[in-house]
């Protein structure tokens, strides 16, 4: 098992980590990137609407911002490596375990490691993804033309989710497990109000049914069982952070979201974080570049002091 020690590792190639990878390059920081997915991007890669809200780039979707960003990043620095998850951190050796069981040394570490989509942990939810089961509304609408599509959840983004699959489904049935919404009023109004969507509300997803496509999705709706056909699911029940390798060595909130202070360090004090997942007020582009900057500049007071 090889070895390597660098002042500054960086966990995560979404905006954050690019961010702080281009600040440590501007800072002269000897450091490396290790992001788990085969390229750069993060959540830009699963953002299929224009994203025009990031001052400075109007981007026709969340791929294209990233090629902006990753264009600028990669002029500057060569130190991104893919497919490299980090599993653990070691504290008193500062050395983070890679799931292929490499080790590499830090003398500072910045988890940028985002946020993920949270599952509903029920039968077929995996084995029918791809297979009825969309990855988004927005991208795969068409795919809901003539047919009863189920969306799953209660916050903007099911919402948002349901509107327009109800532009091509024949219905839409929105399953929500409260009888309240996170969502914006004004789409909880559009939603209550459009002829083509049914809303469900104190409903749990209790399976999905179907053998090689959806069939079927069984809910349990105030206590009773029933099954609603649908051959088209979302499910966006919100975003949990991945905030596991350094779970236990650096307090966390109630949520899981690593806590920082405003110059983005953790209470341990070699371990910084930047981006969505240690902020769970404003999960944007914007914040994450921004933190990723700030995360960098306190890195080089502390590796300049320690
Ligand atoms: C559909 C959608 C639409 C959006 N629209 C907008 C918008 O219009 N405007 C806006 O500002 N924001 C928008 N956002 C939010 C924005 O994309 C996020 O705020 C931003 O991507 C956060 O950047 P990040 O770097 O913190 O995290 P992420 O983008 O989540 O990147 C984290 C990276 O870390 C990697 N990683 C995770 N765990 C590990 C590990 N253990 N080891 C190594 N690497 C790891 C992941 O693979 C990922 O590449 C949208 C998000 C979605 C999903």
């Amino acid at each position: 098992m090889s070895e390597v020690n660098h002042d500054l590792i960086i966990a995560g190639a979404g905006p954050a980590g690019m961010s702080a990878a281009l600040w440590a390059n501007e800072l002269n920081i000897n450091h490396l990137v290790l992001e788990s997915g085969t390229e750069p991007g993060g959540q830009l890669l699963k953002t299929f609407n224009p994203i025009d809200n990031h001052l400075g780039v109007a981007a026709l979707n969340g791929n294209d911002l990233r090629d902006v960003f990753f264009r600028q990043v990669e002029k500057r620095t060569k130190s991104v490596l893919f497919s490299r998850t980090i599993r653990n951190v070691d504290i008193d050796s500062n050395r983070i375990q890679l799931e292929n069981g490499e080790k590499l040394g830090f003398r500072a570490l910045l988890v940028a490691t985002g946020v993920r989509r949270r599952r509903l942990e029920v039968t077929g939810e995996i084995d029918l993804r791809g297979k009825g089961i969309i990855l988004s509304g927005k991208k795969q609408a068409v795919e809901a033309s003539d047919k009863d599509a189920i969306v799953v959840g209660g916050g903007d983004a099911a919402f948002e989710n349901a509107l327009i699959l109800s532009e091509f489904a024949k219905k839409v049935t929105l399953i929500h497990r409260r009888d309240e919404f996170s969502a914006r009023r004004e789409f909880v109004e559009e939603v209550l109000r459009h002829p083509g969507i049914e809303v469900l509300t104190n409903a749990q997803v209790v399976s999905f049914n179907g053998d090689s496509q959806l069939k079927a999705v069984s809910i349990s709706l105030n206590g009773e069982n029933r099954e609603i056909e649908g051959q088209i699911a979302v499910i966006r029940i919100g975003v949990a952070p991945n905030s596991e390798p350094v779970t236990g060595l650096v307090d966390l909130d109630h949520r899981g979201y690593i806590r920082i202070s405003s110059n983005c360090r953790t209470t341990r004090k070699c371990i910084y974080a930047a981006g969505d997942v240690a902020n769970p007020v404003s999960p944007t582009v914007s914040s994450a570049v921004g933190m990723g900057a700030t995360a960098v500049k306190s890195i080089l007071e502390y590796l300049r002091n320690n």
